[in-house]
């Protein structure tokens, strides 16, 4: 029988982590129905994640593990695809990438950007099952 630790976080890091931890959960529940529905058996998720989704990647890497333990979907993988923030730049009239997170800048012409066309993502893109 496997043995499961788990880390004893603070107070403040569990609090932080909720967040995660019902995305997780969602994301459990959504990959059960669908290998329920196919009858089969979950082997990945991939999602993608934002830098401006406020979602901490390692964080929701560990509370998959949680969430996931002891479900049919123990030992899936959850594989989190980055994606890059894309700006509307005024000046170049294009969209653009951004020189840093911290600064909303055309990359190319480092203009300030209008709008925040991605960036925010947090979405499920496929599920690996095998049957
Ligand atoms: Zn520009």
């Amino acid at each position: 029988m496997a043995v499961s630790r788990i880390q004893h976080h603070g107070s403040d890091e569990l609090k932080n982590s909720m967040h995660e931890l019902s995305i997780a959960m969602s994301l459990v529940d959504l990959a059960r129905q669908e290998a329920e529905r196919v009858r089969g058996r979950v082997i990945a998720l991939h999602i993608k994640v934002g830098p401006l989704s406020g979602v901490f990647k390692d964080a929701l890497l560990s509370c998959y593990e949680m969430a996931s333990h002891d479900t049919s979907l123990q030992g899936s993988q959850l594989m989190i695809e980055d994606v890059p923030i894309v700006i509307y730049c005024p000046q170049c009239r294009a969209e653009r990438t951004v020189g840093s997170v911290q600064r909303f800048c055309c990359s190319v012409c480092s203009a300030p950007a209008s709008q925040i066309l991605r960036g925010k993502e947090l979405e499920l893109v496929s599920l690996e099952l095998e049957s």
